[in-house]
């Protein structure tokens, strides 16, 4: 039965995928699906409890015996299945993450896509990537780590799922997919998409239900030998610690707090629109939003009337007008979130460029904030600091190239940065002292093959590309004496 995205009445999602079928949940726990754009309740769903978790992991072990030995060309195969497969509900995916999680469709679109397409740019690094390198009487392989625990964030769902999922495929390793129980309406119409996949039974099992439930049994479970994680620092401090009494490879994607360095030549009308598409990625609720704008002092008052003029661009609104920049938060518990950092910024002394506390006017049903600037940010306020996962956007003034530096990398975080200047030469000078996973340069950009994740706080390893796959690999030598 295909899950209908559009209807109105109220859903209930009861099953989880196990061992290639919708089974009925032995958890039951009940939670309320509600949606970001109006409050309103839209589905029910059934949690899963250890007792499922551990039945998707034995699936999953099972499978590992035979998909562990696969050829190259048999994971190439059911990689580009995949894509087949979850290509064809593109559009049904796409309205699930506007209705779910209240994604702009402008957004949203393009994300489930690079979600969908990762499967093909896992199966190009996976011909790429040599699995076997001998000398002398030597030979090295390598190999699946095993079954693996893919933990997932609700503010990309589809592309967290897809991605982790075409590189533990490509590596060999089947796998319990233990999504956001936020986002159980996208996760179910992706599932069912890639049940049309025909995959191995117990290839693929997707887990809905709580973090400190299904997550944590993913964590201590012997048969999990990988866990890659996507979600906040305190959860992937918690992975580390209790995945080492069964010494777990982890894979972490945690936050960030990423500086975008203007340079004094930088062209504002464009640069200013580009920093801040960056600063509100996502409605602001993006791992890689630059939320620090570094810029020279002597251009700080044009800097200020180029924000002003082209805020106007970001408007608030109904997530699924093609118009709307910035969608409602996901949750109350966000929208309280974002009020209370805008009470800290200026309660810490920060000026209010553009924005501010509450709802926009006419938008008080939902989770809706004001994308807000501030300015006269001191990088070490706690709104410079810590990372909101909102439409807040901190300018802090710089003297010098060194300074602006300085400032950059004075952060716990490391994930993403961006430079943004006229002379690249110089760009990519700058660029290359950022302590960062990714520095872009003029824009925000993307490539599969380039590798993704964080310095310091933001993580530990890679994914995308054969960084990606790499991360589900062992190595093992044999040597004939
Ligand atoms: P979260 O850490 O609260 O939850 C992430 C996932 O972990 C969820 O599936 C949750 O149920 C699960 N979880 C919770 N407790 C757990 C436990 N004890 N054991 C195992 N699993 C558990 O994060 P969130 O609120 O869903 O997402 C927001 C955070 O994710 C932000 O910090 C954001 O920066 C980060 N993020 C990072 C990236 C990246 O690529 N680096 C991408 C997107 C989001």
């Amino acid at each position: 039965m295909k899950t209908d995205i559009n209807r109105e009445t109220i859903r209930t999602l009861r099953t989880h995928y196990i061992d290639g079928a919708f089974v009925e949940s032995h958890g039951r726990e009940v939670m309320d699906i509600v949606k970001p754009a109006n409050g309103q309740v839209i589905a029910r769903v059934t949690l899963a409890d250890e007792e499922d978790t551990r039945h998707a992991i034995a699936a999953a072990k099972s499978a590992f015996a035979s998909f562990g030995r696969s050829a190259k060309e048999d994971r190439a195969k059911i990689l580009r299945r995949l894509h087949e497969a979850a290509s064809a509900r593109l559009d049904d995916l796409t309205t699930a993450m506007v209705e779910e999680y209240g994604g702009v469709v402008q957004f949203a679109g393009p994300i489930v896509r690079s979600g969908v397409n990762a499967f093909l740019a896992a199966e190009k690094a996976l011909q790429e990537l040599p699995l076997t390198r001998s000398w002398g009487n030597t030979t090295v392989t390598l190999e699946p780590v095993g079954v693996a625990g893919l933990i997932t964030a609700w503010n990309a769902n589809t592309l967290f799922i897809c991605l982790k999922l075409a590189s533990a495929v490509a590596a060999g390793c089947t796998v319990v997919i233990k999504p956001s129980e936020l986002s159980s309406l996208q996760t179910r119409v992706l599932v069912e998409a890639l049940h049309e996949a025909n995959l191995p039974k117990g290839l693929l099992n997707v887990i809905t239900g709580l973090g400190t439930v299904v997550g944590a049994e993913l964590v201590r479970n012997r048969d999990v030998a990988k866990i890659s994680f996507t979600g906040s620092v305190a959860v992937g401090e918690k992975i580390m610690r209790d995945g080492a009494e069964t010494m777990k490879r982890v894979t972490l994607e945690l936050g960030g707090k990423s500086p975008t360095i203007l340079l004094d030549d930088a062209v504002l009308d464009q640069a200013i629109p580009s920093a801040l598409v960056m600063a509100f990625l996502n409605s602001g609720q993006a791992c890689a939003a630059g939320t620090r704008l570094l810029v020279p002092k002597n251009r700080f008052d044009a800097v200020k009337r180029a924000i002003r003029d082209a805020m106007r661009a970001f408007t608030v609104g109904d997530p699924a007008d093609p118009k709307t920049a910035v969608g409602p938060m996901m949750s109350q518990k966000q929208y309280e979130r974002i009020q209370s950092y805008i009470r800290k910024g200026i309660d810490e002394g920060a000026e209010i460029l553009v924005g501010g506390e509450g709802h926009p006017e006419g938008f008080e049903a939902g989770y809706f904030v004001k994308p807000t600037v501030f300015v006269n940010v001191n990088n070490d306020m706690t709104v410079a600091q810590e990372e909101i996962f909102g439409p807040v956007l901190c300018v802090i003034t710089y003297e010098s190239e060194d300074e602006a530096i300085r400032i950059a990398n004075d952060s716990k975080y490391g994930l993403h940065a961006a430079v943004l200047g006229t002379d690249l030469e110089r760009a990519r000078r700058v660029a290359s002292q950022i302590r960062a996973g990714r520095v872009v340069i003029n824009g925000m950009t993307d490539d599969p093959q380039a590798p993704w994740g964080g310095f310091k706080y933001s993580g530990i390893g890679r994914e995308y590309g054969r960084y990606g796959i790499e991360a589900f690999l062992e190595t093992r030598a044999i040597l004939v004496s």
